[in-house]
């Protein structure tokens, strides 16, 4: 049926309309003209998606140059599946009414877990077994390493993508990840790479919270999608949980251990590297000399593991002195994780803030906020410059270093508490810290 909703023709693919659905696109409507906020509360069954869907892109539609893009976000897989078949139905629906194929492209997008067409990548079971195969196989310095060994695995997919998938738009449509695998297969591109690129130029992009509440994943995802776009939290009760989670860290006995095994790994590695060819090292030195900015030159695959993200001043600066040497960085590491090894010894609950941390840190390691502040990025820099290719290994010295940034950064808001025991386990010693940003 065709509605006026406020003076706006509204295409909406069912022959009823409920009473709650016109007022909900009424008020969406006036949301949008105020160019504000909303808070809509439907209840489940009533058909909230194709409301949101049909309102949205009809507005869309009579103010190209006010909203150019709607993103709408989602918990699960599932439910951004179901957002994509409401959407498909409209644009079918709106074709069938009109006789004319809307110039539109609107997809799904998850993550490699869920769009990986390798066959071996693919069949790893969890999701940071396949981002890591995946960098292993994509980071810039492997593929420059495959360009003089043959033998150097590299992934084709990936390649195919970025000679060719670029200068050619997906063509318009409706992607569910099915379909864009089954496209990525057909022009043996990657899908996840595809769908990534291409919601810079789509329509309606459906994807998990994260990707826009997660400033690790925001900063590497949506950092580039249009200003002029309508937002949707579906289901945004859980929107303080997401932002509680991205931000938050645990870290166990068992965490600081392994890490020790990283350091070791990370020592053996530079000392091979300054046998070999320590022009490497000096020229990240150089690099970070110059700041963050310019030590940051990495392509989209060598972000993998995106860092919290650091104030726009804190970029400009200089690397401080004392951690930009591989070796002294290293040593840094090493101090850091004593004193959060001699934190992990209580015997009842301590709760604290960031500056009072950070002021125990100074005092018992000597330690300043600053060099803690740089850690994760160094230390991205640090992997990169070693060319490790396996990164998902160092994902526990990764966690050290984005909690030693969060924490020296974001003092306000944030809570560190440390338990002697795991809730799980509470008769087993099983100390455990966390770093959290406080709930309202
Ligand atoms: S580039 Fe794409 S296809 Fe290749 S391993 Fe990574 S996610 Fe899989």
């Amino acid at each position: 049926m065709k509605l006026n909703i406020d003076g706006l023709l509204v295409y909406f693919p069912h022959d009823y309309i409920y009473p709650e659905q016109y007022s909900y696109m009424l008020e969406l409507k006036r949301t949008l003209d105020a160019k504000g906020h909303g808070v809509l509360e439907m209840p489940s069954g009533t058909g909230k998606t194709i409301s949101l869907l049909s309102l949205i892109l009809a507005y869309q539609r009579a103010h190209p140059l006010e909203v150019s893009k709607l993103i709408y976000c989602s918990r699960t897989v599932p439910e951004i599946e179901k957002v994509i078949e409401e959407l498909r139905k409209l644009l079918d629906f709106h074709e069938k009414q009109t006789g004319e194929k809307l110039p539109f492209l609107g997809l799904a997008l998850s993550s490699r877990k869920n769009l990986c067409i390798h066959p071996e990548v693919s069949a790893f079971r969890f999701g940071k077994e396949v981002d890591g195969k995946c960098f292993s196989l994509t980071a810039s310095y492997v593929r420059a390493q495959h360009q003089q060994d043959d033998s150097v695995p590299f992934c084709r997919f990936f390649e195919e993508f970025d000679a060719h998938g670029r200068q050619v738009p997906l063509p318009y449509g409706v992607y569910n990840l099915d379909d864009l695998k089954a496209y990525g297969r057909q022009k043996g591109w990657c899908p996840y790479f595809l769908a990534r690129y291409s919601i810079l130029h789509a329509n309606v992009v459906v994807y998990s919270y994260h990707y826009l509440l997660d400033p690790k994943i925001a900063s590497l995802v949506s950092k580039e999608l249009a200003r002029k776009s309508v937002v949707v939290f579906d289901e945004a009760h859980n929107i303080d949980n997401v932002c509680i989670d991205s931000m938050g860290v645990n870290i166990t006995r068992k965490t600081l251990d392994r890490c020790q095994g990283n350091v070791a790994t990370l020592q053996a590695t530079i000392q091979k590297i300054k046998d070999t060819d320590a022009q490497k090292l000096k020229e990240e030195y150089r690099r970070l000399v110059e700041g963050l900015r310019e030590a940051n030159v990495a392509r989209e695959t060598d972000v993998y593991l995106a860092n919290p993200v650091l104030p726009d001043e804190v970029l400009q600066e200089a690397v401080p002195g004392n951690i930009r040497t591989a070796e002294h960085f290293v040593a840094f590491l090493k101090r850091f994780l004593e004193y959060l090894k001699s934190r992990l010894r209580v015997h009842h609950v301590v709760q604290e803030s960031p500056p009072s941390f950070l002021k125990d840190v100074f005092e018992k390691v000597c330690i300043e906020r600053k060099p803690l502040q740089f850690c994760s990025e160094r230390l991205q820099s640090l992997l990169r410059t070693l060319e490790i290719a396996d990164i998902s290994d160092f994902s526990p010295i990764t966690l050290i270093s984005n909690f030693a940034t969060l924490v020296s950064t974001y003092s306000k808001g944030c809570t560190i508490l440390i338990e002697p025991f795991d809730d799980r386990t509470p008769t087993i010693a099983n100390p455990i810290l966390h770093f959290r940003a406080k709930s309202r």
